[in-house]
């Protein structure tokens, strides 16, 4: 007979694994499922918020790799404001390490979490919920989708159907040496570079990060963006724009990534015929 979970959680990204971690205890039987094995890649800045970071409740110096104390803010690049803070503003880590520190603390709190394995279905049952993945179907008596953008969990039972789309697109730009000792702890928030959206910049390891992001029109078709908007990335800098080999989800790797990110309609979140899903 199969275990009947209290919770299954769909995804172990910094959502699912940390309340996994806060259910495992209090006491519940918890499974998270991710199809990929950690530690993967995740498209994103990095940037980490302080006040998120507090509430963790986990020792991050492992995986900090810079702190903000400033943001530049700038119109199309044009005379940047800089303004410092005495206190940190964000933290830099890469979501490689920072997930998998996550999802560790949620092991050792007690989660039984199957890597590797994709949900494709989730049925909502009048007693229980069913999660279908590729290992098999598990039971429980709740189901968490925390599976991200496109999740498979809220397109089972009918949610963010309406949403909108906004394109983002992540680009490394490799500076030199003195230019990136000018971005150590500053973030860049730069609007009007991009047509309708904003470009955010974020010191990493070795070069400056940058992503930016806007609303896609219906029906727009958005692979021929890539070349364009990562050479507007790279303005302001005396940049050599990098070639990028990772990124499964990118149209043209080697120009960036490009992801699109449903946005849910105003009024947030919603039940489904009543019952938490
Ligand atoms: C380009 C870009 C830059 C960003 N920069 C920042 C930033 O600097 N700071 C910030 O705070 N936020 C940033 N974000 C947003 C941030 O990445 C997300 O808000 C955050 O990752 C959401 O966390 P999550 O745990 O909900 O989902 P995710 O981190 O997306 O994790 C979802 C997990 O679900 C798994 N999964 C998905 N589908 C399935 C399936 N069918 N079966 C099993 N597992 C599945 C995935 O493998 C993944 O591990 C950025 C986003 C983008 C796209």
């Amino acid at each position: 007979m199969s275990i009947h979970w209290d919770v299954i959680i769909v995804g172990a990204g910094p959502a699912g694994s940390t309340l996994g971690r806060a259910l495992s205890e209090r006491g519940l039987r918890v499974l998270i499922l991710d199809k990929e094995i950690f530690p993967r890649y995740k498209a994103c800045g990095g940037g980490l918020n302080v006040r998120a970071a507090n509430m963790l409740d986990v020792d991050l110096s492992s995986v900090v790799e810079d702190t903000i104390y400033s943001a530049r803010i700038a119109f199309r690049m044009g005379n940047p404001s800089t303004n410092w803070s005495d206190r940190p503003l964000t933290y830099m880590v890469s979501r490689e390490s920072f997930d998998h520190l996550l999802l560790q603390h949620a092991i050792a709190s007690g989660c039984a979490v199957r890597e590797g394995e994709k949900v494709r279905g989730v049925r909502v049952r009048e007693s229980d919920v069913a999660v279908r993945s590729d290992g098999g179907t598990y039971f429980g008596k709740v189901v968490v989708g925390a599976d991200g953008a496109h999740g498979v969990v809220a397109s089972s039972v009918g949610l963010m159907e309406d949403a909108f789309v906004a394109i983002a697109i992540e680009s490394e730009i490799e500076v030199s040496a003195s230019d990136l000792e000018d971005w150590r702890n500053v973030v860049l928030l730069d609007l009007g570079s991009i047509r309708g959206g904003l470009r955010l910049g974020f010191p990493q390891g070795t070069s400056p990060l940058h992503w930016g992001g806007r609303p896609v029109d219906a029906g727009e078709r958005t692979e021929g963006l890539l070349p364009s908007v990562h050479r507007r990335m790279a303005v302001g800098y005396e940049a050599v724009p990098r070639p990028q080999e990772t990124g499964a989800s990118a149209s043209r790797p080697e120009e960036g990534r490009r992801h699109s990110a449903p946005s849910g309609p105003a009024g947030g979140g919603r039940c489904r015929a009543g019952r938490p899903v």
